[in-house]
């Protein structure tokens, strides 16, 4: 009885413990469900929409893919069918001679000798660049010479890949970092710009104002490219990009 009388004031007790907390409870319990309902809906929906992004993306690059490789293929089929009848041209994409050195202080073709040796009919283009600068190969190929070449001084020739182009860089220094039968390719650095004076070369005819053997005919250091196609001599403008030239 006594068991039964503790009973039921425990749970008396408890009911007016709780009471005030059953219905906010109630309450909370109704608003996490429909939470957590809604955000499973909405988890659903967004997974969804991400699936089939994804999908999209996957059926995007694969048809980017293919019109690639549909492309290469073309464009290998297109080489080989220059390259049987050699109407591809190695210069529509040469690269300049001189890295970072756009200045050009004399063009091709006729002109007034600058220094005694130089040429009135000038084979190149001269550009301004200070001892040191980077000589880059403006098209794939092999280097046919490295050394002395008189009038140009220190001299790198290098023949293009299909046979067409030959192309120089005069007035290079003497420490050169490629060799006669070496395979180049475009952008790849092949040289430097060398000094105004030079000694050691034997039977130099060129000279500056003091005297002293110079780099062939050459006031000053820079670069003098000469471009010959199919053995003539040409512009090297005729080649090269010319929004990259500023003239000086
Ligand atoms: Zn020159």
């Amino acid at each position: 009885m006594l068991k039964n009388k503790v009973k039921k004031a425990v749970v008396s007790f408890a009911i007016m413990i709780l009471k005030p907390f059953i219905v906010p409870i109630i309450i909370i319990v109704i608003l996490l469900a429909i939470v957590c309902s809604v955000t499973d809906i909405l988890y659903i929906a967004f997974n969804h929409e991400e699936e089939s992004n994804i999908k999209e993306e996957l059926a995007y690059y694969d048809t980017e893919y293919k019109r690639d490789e549909a492309k290469s293929f073309f464009d290998s089929v297109w080489d080989f069918v220059e390259k049987i009848f050699g109407g591809g041209d190695m210069a529509k994409d040469a690269d300049w001679p001189v890295e970072g050195q756009y200045t050009i202080t004399s063009y091709f073709g006729k002109r007034d000798a600058p220094t005694a040796g130089a040429s009135t009919m000038h084979s190149g283009i001269d550009i301004a660049a200070t001892e040191g600068s980077k000589l880059v190969c403006i098209m794939d190929g092999e280097v046919t010479s490295v050394g002395w070449g008189g009038a140009g001084g220190y001299t790198i020739t290098i023949e293009s890949t299909d046979g067409v182009y030959k192309f120089s860089y005069c007035h290079c220094s003497p420490e050169f970092i490629v060799s006669v039968g070496q395979t180049v390719k475009k952008g790849e650095i092949i040289g430097k710009v060398g000094p105004k004076n030079v000694y050691g070369v034997t039977n130099n005819p060129y000279k500056d104002s003091n005297g002293n053997p110079t780099n062939g005919a050459t006031t000053g250091c820079h670069c003098h490219f000469t471009v010959r196609k199919n053995g003539e001599l040409i512009d090297p403008l005729e080649i090269l990009k010319e929004r990259e030239v500023l003239v000086a």
